[in-house]
């Protein structure tokens, strides 16, 4: 099948692309490379373009007969989005009503959306099912929340059928080691605590010790990017068999302190990783943690990489091999 994936040079997206190939499915990527990188496309035909290009949008869907499309273009910074709340809506709100509106003019009805868990804002109850409270609160999460409604409305008026994924942490790299993570500005904190570990940057900064959990630091579900688009690529599989539109909150359903993170990553790297306790970061909850049921049971999706110290084992070696490589050539 001919697949649509838009971002599909970013972090998530570029796995996703690999793994379509790798299913057999033919892949166009479209990214405006603000964020993504050209050479993390490792197949299938990439478009640099915008979706605020509606001609362009209206194009690759005259030339190509896309069986389904995957969105994974949007911004993903919380604070920069307290900020700069426009450029959010613009971008994650507008931008995807562009492309919806080219997927129902040209007949394609299978939408695969990044959501996040920060729709659900300050959580009620732990873990976060489907049925908790939508409640989001910065304009990130909001921009994300109001897509799903778009969607449920495009669903009812077009029968464009999608299936909504809340992302927990995303984390850890391509097990074979071809793609990682290339955020720059980089602001998560699996890659930063490698960074520091591999002397790339001085400590890691712990933004608050103080939180009502066992350790006094946050806690986070941290998921591996490979199981993270093996639920993608189920969801896709279940659209294309007919299936109806569904969100699913995709998780490892365990949590995991700031701290454990650290030590786990000292016990995988061997590396000393100096820590300087700071603020609380703003709008940060004290645990995010997914109840995955859902997918397990509908999707029969099985996480392969639930252990944090594989997932920060391949996050390691991708921060060796390609930070390596990197650093080796600008000392050459
Ligand atoms: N964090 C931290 N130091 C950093 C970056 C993140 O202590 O330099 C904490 C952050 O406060 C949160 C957790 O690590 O509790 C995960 O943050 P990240 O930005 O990776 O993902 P988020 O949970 O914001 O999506």
């Amino acid at each position: 099948m001919k697949i649509l994936v838009v971002g599909g040079a970013g972090y998530i997206g570029s796995h996703m692309v690999k793994m379509l190939l790798g299913a057999g499915h033919e892949v166009v990527t479209l990214d405006n490379l603000s964020n993504g990188h050209r050479d993390a496309v490792l197949g299938g035909k990439l478009v640099v373009g915008d979706l605020s290009d509606r001609g362009l949008l209206r194009q690759l869907f005259r030339e190509h007969d896309f069986a389904g499309v995957m969105h994974f273009a949007s911004f993903i910074e919380v604070g920069e989005s307290v900020r700069e709340p426009l450029k959010y809506y613009r971008n994650n709100l507008a931008n995807t009503v562009n492309l919806l509106q080219a997927m129902v003019e040209h007949d394609v009805f299978a939408f695969i959306f990044s959501s996040t868990a920060a729709i659900f804002g300050e959580p009620q109850a732990i873990p976060i099912d489907e049925t908790h409270p939508r409640n989001p609160i910065n304009p990130y999460g909001r921009s994300k929340w109001m897509v799903e409604q778009v969607l449920a409305d495009v669903d009812q008026a077009h029968g464009l059928k999608s299936v909504c994924l809340r992302y927990f942490n995303a984390a850890g790299a391509d097990p074979e080691g071809q793609l990682g993570e290339r955020h720059d500005p980089e602001t998560h904190l699996i890659p930063l605590v490698l960074q520091a570990a591999a002397g790339r940057r001085e400590a890691i900064t712990v933004f608050g010790s103080d939180y009502d959990t066992p350790d006094g630091t946050c806690i986070r579900d941290y998921i591996h990017i490979n199981d993270l688009c093996q639920a993608h690529l189920l969801a896709l599989e279940h659209l294309l068999a007919g299936g109806d539109s569904r969100a699913y909150n995709l998780g490892n359903g365990q949590g995991f302190s700031v701290r454990e993170v650290i030590d786990t990553a000292r016990a995988v790297t061997r590396r000393d990783i100096p820590v300087i306790e700071s603020e609380r970061r703003p709008g940060d909850p004290a645990r995010l943690v997914a109840d995955s049921t859902r997918a397990r049971q509908e999707l029969g999706w099985r996480p392969a990489y639930s252990e944090l110290a594989t997932i920060i084992e391949h996050a390691w070696r991708w921060e060796q091999t390609f930070f390596g490589r990197q650093r080796l050539a600008a000392t050459a």
